[in-house]
């Protein structure tokens, strides 16, 4: 069989070297950069977060969730984490993220360049796609005033997420015009942009917080992570675990709010913090160098901006009012949503090729035969912890393994 993969990034990839293990098959890659696996470097920040110890359904989104438990199941989650250790991936844990120990996202292309070359895999870069006809049973592909024919096809093209890594979405354009039904396409896993007006003042700071997501003053989901306070909003894992829900409800006209707790570590409530405070003041103290220790200055400035009180005041200057206002606000910072940033910003997408048109065994299209989607193109995202790495490794193995046999 002479097969294509288009798209050089880890489904293309994985998908190519597994099919490439059936000797009768001949794989070849097409990617339009001038280089493969491009988005693969900047996961996990340069460190390549591939898996994770809680692997649940959970964890996983689609529009079509009965599909998805047929692909997120046991069997070809154990196949996946096989697939890495094969590789030759030792891992490093942290928090159930799993990162190769090189923790080097370097280490684990150069592995699955090797892998491909070692099974024979052609991988041809600068080959933009710009059209694939169906002829017989088979496929005649053009790119540059070229043209090739190929048996079988495999979209691996990513979706639109991160466009500067060459996922521009060229792959729904061509599934819709052979009739797939492809679900709305939306940035996920994103930053969120607020309108508090202190933004400026705690830019660039980095906390750890637990932080609610409210919906109509209704808390839906809580986090505890690393934030980072911007000047536009705020970012980090914990606040893109929430963005998906959050906008959605933008969407839908909800009113979009998070609460941000700046004292995780403390058990108690307002009085209690109260009580702390008063229990480390001393008269020589202004109220940064009180919060020396578990509080950024520059949260405690953004806080006292917010509740008017002059940034060199007193703990025991302040009123009882504004005394309650501080600790409230420490245990629970309420910020308006007023936007999620967009896909040049977005880690993956939601949405993409409906699952219904979608063989779940095999990945192969039930519209077209012998035409076969993978990754991130389909309509499947994962939270943050290395869950859409993983998608892309079931989702190419499920097509790999039809197309060996
Ligand atoms: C900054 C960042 C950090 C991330 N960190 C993590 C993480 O730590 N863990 C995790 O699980 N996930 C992470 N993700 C998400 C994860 O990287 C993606 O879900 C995954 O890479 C998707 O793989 P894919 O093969 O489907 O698509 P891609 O990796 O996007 O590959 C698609 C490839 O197809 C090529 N292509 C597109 N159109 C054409 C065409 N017409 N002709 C030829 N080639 C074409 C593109 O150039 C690209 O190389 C991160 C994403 C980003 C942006």
């Amino acid at each position: 069989m002479n097969i294509l993969v288009i798209g050089g990034g880890i489904s293309g990839f994985i998908t190519a070297i597994m099919c490439a293990k059936n000797k009768n098959n001949k794989i070849t890659i097409y990617e339009k950069n001038n280089e493969v696996l491009k988005k693969l470097l900047l996961t996990g920040n340069g460190r390549c977060n591939y898996w994770n110890e809680y692997q649940d359904i959970s964890k996983y989104h689609s529009s079509n969730q009965c599909e998805l438990e047929k692909i997120i199941t046991k069997e070809n989650l154990d196949c996946a984490y096989k697939f890495w250790s094969d590789l030759g991936i030792i891992p490093i844990v942290k928090n159930g993220y799993y990162y190769p120990f090189s923790e080097s996202a370097k280490s684990v292309k150069s592995l699955l360049l090797n892998s491909a070359q070692i099974n024979g895999v052609i991988v041809k870069t600068n080959i933009n796609i710009t059209d694939i006809s169906l002829i017989n049973n088979g496929f005649k592909v053009t790119y540059s005033n070229n043209t090739n024919y190929f048996d079988k096809i495999i979209i691996a093209t990513g979706s639109c997420a991160y466009p500067k890594t060459g996922s521009t979405g060229w792959g729904y354009e061509f599934a819709r015009k052979y009739g797939h039904y492809i679900i709305p396409v939306n940035p996920s896993l994103v930053q969120l942009v607020t309108n508090a007006g202190i933004e400026k003042i705690w830019h660039g700071v980095r906390t750890h917080v637990i932080v609610k997501h409210l919906q109509n003053e209704k808390v839906l989901k809580s986090e505890y992570g690393e934030i980072q306070l911007t000047n536009y909003g705020v970012s980090g894992i914990c606040v893109f675990n929430l963005s998906r829900d959050i906008r959605i409800g933008l969407e839908n006209h909800q009113k979009e709010q998070i609460l941000i707790n700046f004292v995780p570590w403390f058990k108690g409530g307002k009085e209690e913090l109260k009580q702390l405070l008063d229990k480390r003041n001393s008269d020589s103290l202004n109220i940064t160098e009180l919060c020396d220790g578990f509080l950024h200055y520059k949260i405690v400035a953004a806080i006292l901006t917010k509740i008017k009180v002059n940034s060199k005041a007193r703990w025991n200057e302040l009123s009882n009012k504004e005394k309650n206002l501080f600790c409230d606000i420490l245990l629970a910072f309420k910020m308006d949503i007023v936007a999620t940033k967009d896909f040049d910003n977005a880690q993956v997408c939601s949405g993409g090729i409906s699952l219904s048109d979608i063989n779940s065994l095999t990945m192969e299209s039930k519209i077209v035969k012998n035409l076969y989607f993978v990754g991130e193109i389909l309509d499947v995202d994962g939270d943050c912890g290395g869950y859409n790495l993983s998608f892309a490794c079931i989702s190419a193995l499920l097509a790999a393994k039809s197309l060996g046999d």
